[in-house]
């Protein structure tokens, strides 16, 4: 039997879907590259951007003949397609769909593949209840020996209401794992050979704060950088407004926690960052960027912005150009707004900015960061910097430095799992090209 995983979206939908294989390979599942050799296919969906749900509807109808053909395939539609809602309204929309699936929730499969197996996977079901208890890691036995790096989700949810954002109504309320858990699990990843973690959450940095029983992050990333045999430790992603100094100080202290913050600005300017909701001003994150480079050294910075948020004049549009411009993050997520139904940017704001001005602004901070980015990267020719290699493509061994950049290496010796120090010989906008020393 074998299972074909169609994975779009955040790194959250990743995790997700390695805890799918996971699960599926446990009950004597195989993976399948191509859907058209599998038995069972999981869509696990994004709904972020209307343009992610586009390409979920797109992928569904593609399966149709595949069903049509085979009508014993079984359809998994997973994720924030499906969200918190009734299935069977998805039910009525999309018929060739046999399992719907909440995001994060593998037991709707499991059962269905139970109930029609005739066989009841209580041994599964423990597993996923409690993967940790018996020293079991979430990563499918396929994968084991050939991976090195691992997300694990910490937070799930999300609490904090963006006008724009779909994802605390399609992921549900914050809730943060128990520590104990947290720490087994990557104890037990480790076990299996990966040597780098990402903690995960909307709000990572929030992590503890909705359970008063729980350490909060910093505590947690402590007792994590004990494990033996782990390397690096990264968590993403963060909000401005729970960037707690305690936390920058374990990120600078702690030698397994990578110098490297995710934290969105998502705008420049004051009124379109009140309109989103996100809770702080251009002034506020220009003071967090400045502590954070104070505390951290050599730390790298990323941040998601949103182009054309409705009521974006030039003005203020121009104030994001000036932040980044003035800022020089290491890296920019960029997306044009797309209004998500059931938001509140949705039902009381009109999406007023025509996409080709949206597309005008993307490219403008696009081209911006390019140049920064190369700029920053170019400092780095013939210095060394230590890469963690992770897999080896077309050739080349690739690997990331601990902020994050992306190296890649040339050379017939075995790198996979190893930190060597490399002579960076290129420098791109995006990654850089250097030799062993
Ligand atoms: N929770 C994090 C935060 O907002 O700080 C990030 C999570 S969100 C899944 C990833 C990114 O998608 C956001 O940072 C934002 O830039 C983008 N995004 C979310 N809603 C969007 C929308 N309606 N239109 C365009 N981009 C959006």
């Amino acid at each position: 039997m074998k299972y074909h995983l169609w994975t779009e979206g955040c790194q959250m939908n990743v995790a997700d879907s390695q805890r799918v294989a996971f699960i599926l390979e446990k009950m004597g599942y195989s993976p399948a590259s191509r859907p058209e050799d599998a038995n069972l296919i999981v869509m696990n969906t994004c709904v972020v951007r209307q343009s992610a749900e586009d390409k979920a509807y797109n992928r569904l109808q593609s399966l149709k003949p595949l069903k049509k053909q085979n009508p014993d395939l079984v359809i998994n539609l997973m994720g924030c397609l499906v969200g918190r809602q009734d299935p069977s309204l998805l039910q009525t929309r999309f018929p060739m769909v046999d399992v719907f699936s909440q995001p994060s929730d593998l037991l709707p499969l499991v059962n269905f593949l139970g109930q029609r197996d005739g066989k009841y996977y209580v041994e599964q079901e423990v597993a996923l209840q409690s993967l940790w208890l018996d020293g079991d890691a979430p990563i499918p036995q396929s994968q084991v020996g050939s991976t090195v790096t691992a997300f694990v989700p910490i937070v799930l949810g999300c609490s904090h209401a963006c006008t724009y954002c779909v994802i605390p109504s399609r992921r549900g309320a914050e809730i943060s794992r128990p520590p104990g858990e947290i720490i087994h699990e990557v104890q037990a990843l480790v076990d299996k050979g990966i040597r780098e973690v990402t903690l995960l959450g909307q709000i990572v940095d929030r992590y503890g704060k909705d359970e008063p029983s729980y350490p909060n992050l910093a505590s947690l990333l402590e007792k994590l950088n004990d494990i033996d045999g782990l390397i690096r430790i990264r968590f993403l992603t963060s909000h401005p407004n729970w960037l707690a100094d305690d936390l920058l100080n374990a990120v600078r202290e702690l030698p397994k926690v990578m110098p490297h913050i995710e934290v969105p600005v998502q705008a420049g300017d004051n009124e379109i960052l009140a309109a989103m909701r996100r809770g702080y001003s251009n002034q506020d994150y220009r003071l967090l960027i400045e502590k954070i480079r104070c505390t951290i050294p050599v730390v790298s910075i990323g941040t998601d912005i949103i182009v054309g948020f409705p009521n974006e004049t030039d003005e203020g549009f121009q104030h994001t150009v000036d932040l980044l411009n003035d800022l020089r993050l290491n890296v920019v997520h960029l997306a044009r707004y797309s209004p998500r139904p059931g938001t509140v940017s949705a039902r009381a704001m009109q999406d007023n900015i025509p996409d080709c001005v949206k597309w005008d602004r993307f490219r403008k901070l696009e081209e911006l960061q390019e140049k920064v980015a190369g700029e920053i990267h170019s400092i780095k020719v013939g210095k060394p910097v230590e890469v963690l290699f992770e897999d080896k493509r077309k050739g080349r061994w690739r690997g990331r430095t601990p902020n994050n950049e992306l190296v890649f290496v040339e050379t017939e010796q075995e790198l996979m799992g190893q930190r060597r120090n490399v002579k960076v010989e290129w420098a791109g906008p995006w990654s850089m090209i250097g030799t062993l020393e």
